[in-house]
């Protein structure tokens, strides 16, 4: 069943995935499709089976910036659906990829006909608040170069070594300047750790850009895996 490809439909038990799976569609989402916009209600959730979703929080005068990225580990907009309330980011398909999708309607309905699953989806939310704040503490005080590299873990973790994205989205989504990003990009690429082609980052050596990044993303990980694991005990 493709819906599996996602860890939290995968986490689900057969007979409760088999009431929901009439409801859910298999689609692909391409590199920079908003599946979201700051202040409007949102129709559809998306579970994620490859590629990243990305939630930005814009600024009035110009500019954005990251605050969570979303992949097979996930799950956008239930949350919101379940509370018939709107989307506080803009929502952005950051790496072209699967979902499973499903009304905000049809999820309602099963999230209260289905208590396993409307558990599920609590964890998930626990764990996302957790790495908004974990990237709050991390844009505050840790430096380009760190957030960077951490930047790239999560990326590799979610979509592999080889990610099609400019300097300049980059530089976006950190809410710094290009010329930073650019001048991060040389050190990395000059200690071997990356190449950069053309909008095509490859990640060379996955340790160095763990040692050089800061401790956000192993923190997040294991937010994820205590979250979860607690889930699995209380069932
Ligand atoms: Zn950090």
């Amino acid at each position: 069943m493709p819906h599996r490809k996602n860890f939290l439909l995968n986490r689900l038990e057969p007979t409760i995935l088999a009431q929901i799976e009439p409801h859910l569609t298999t689609v692909e989402i391409r590199h920079q499709e908003v599946l979201a916009e700051t202040h409007q209600r949102i129709e559809k959730v998306y579970f994620p089976h490859s590629g990243i979703i990305s939630c930005v929080v814009e600024l009035v005068g110009g500019g954005a910036i990251e605050t969570g990225m979303i992949g097979n580990d996930g799950e956008f907009g239930a949350s919101q659906a379940l509370d018939d309330k709107v989307s506080l980011n803009h929502v952005v398909m950051q790496v072209t990829g699967k979902a499973s999708v499903i009304s905000s309607d049809r999820i309602r309905v099963a999230a209260n006909e289905l208590p396993a699953f409307r558990g599920l989806l609590v964890k998930y939310e626990q764990f996302f608040v957790s790495q908004v704040q974990q990237t709050a503490a991390c844009n505050a005080v840790h430096s380009i170069q760190a957030r960077t590299c951490k930047w790239l873990l999560r990326m590799h973790e979610l979509a592999g070594p080889d990610l099609e994205l400019t300097q300049e989205f980059l530089a976006q989504m950190m809410g710094v300047r290009r010329t930073s990003v650019t001048e991060v990009a040389g050190d990395l690429q000059k200690s071997g750790m990356m190449t950069y082609r053309r909008g095509r980052i490859h990640i060379v050596d996955l340790e160095q850009v763990r040692a050089w990044g800061c401790e956000c993303d192993s923190d997040i990980r294991s937010h994820y895996r205590r979250i979860f694991q607690s889930n699995e005990s209380a069932r």
